[in-house]
């Protein structure tokens, strides 16, 4: 059997199952045609059930038009046939992060997963050490390669232990967040740890309103000091602009980048709105 990295469904997903049709949300953007989607299937004769997270913070967008909430196993398969999630929940508790509050703040382990190369999983590494062996023993056990983590690890919780345990499996980048200004020591510390692996195998994702812009500065301080070695970045600033709607930014930066600052980061810019 061949594995790739599937196909996202960009938000909304949606099959039937006997006499009922489920949608799952992912983005609130998506919300509008889900309501759509939910219309045309109770007219063709189905019940509709949805969830997700796009629906978890407006229960009433669909509330006339399909059963809320509920647990769907596996519902993931249908956003990507390559995805898998071995555990639900994250004790981290970021502010921003609707996964506590949604998939609580004690780790759900589901260790009958099914086994496919994209693992969703909010914080690999926070996990107990024992489940994180589980998870690696079924990879290898059933012989699919791990492509990718596709939520990472946490810096927090990544140690040379972490590493050792997920590094005969994983096969694509490690990823990390750096959700605060405050864990840029950890960071650095995660990428000495990484100092083998190949640039192109790190990355580091943020997102930042205006007022947490610092988290980038001191990525760009670590890069132009050399304090993380052969570091390459991924940035997804997302600054929220009023009412208007939201500045997408990507840049991708690497250690040799002379002197990176703000205006050159702005100088790469994509904006979406
Ligand atoms: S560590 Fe990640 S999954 Fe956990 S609360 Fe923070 S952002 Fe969410």
């Amino acid at each position: 059997m061949s594995y790739d990295l599937g196909r996202w469904s960009g938000g909304l997903a949606e099959w039937t199952e006997g006499d009922t049709a489920f949608l799952s949300v992912a983005f609130t953007w998506r919300l509008n045609e889900a309501y759509s989607r939910a219309c045309w299937h109770r007219a063709a004769g189905y019940k509709v059930k949805a969830g997700g997270p796009g629906i978890f913070t407006r229960k009433h967008f669909l509330s006339d038009v399909a059963q809320i909430g509920g647990d769907i196993p596996d519902a993931i398969v249908h956003h990507n046939p390559m995805a898998t999630i071995a555990s639900r929940g994250c004790p981290v508790g970021c502010w921003f992060c609707i996964v506590p509050k949604m998939e609580g703040k004690s780790f759900t382990l589901l260790p009958d997963f099914p086994v496919r190369p994209v693992l969703c999983d909010n914080n690999l590494s926070a996990l107990p050490a024992d489940y994180q062996q589980h998870i690696v023993d079924r990879y290898l056990g059933a012989g699919v390669p791990l492509l990718d983590a596709n939520s990472g690890f946490e810096p927090a919780t990544f140690d040379d232990e972490v590493f050792a345990r997920w590094q005969p499996i994983l096969r694509g980048p490690w990823r990390f967040g750096f959700d605060e200004a405050t864990e840029g020591e950890n960071v650095a510390r995660a990428f000495r740890i990484l100092k083998d692996v190949p640039p192109r195998r790190k990355q580091v994702y943020t997102m930042m309103v205006t007022s947490r812009l610092r988290c980038a500065w001191t990525v760009f301080i670590n890069i132009s000091s050399g304090g993380w070695p052969r570091t390459e970045l991924h940035l997804r600033c997302v600054c929220f602009r009023g009412s208007s709607g939201v500045v997408v930014l990507d840049s991708r930066l690497t250690g040799s980048d002379p002197e990176p600052s703000f205006a050159a980061l702005y100088s790469r810019r994509a904006l979406k709105f």
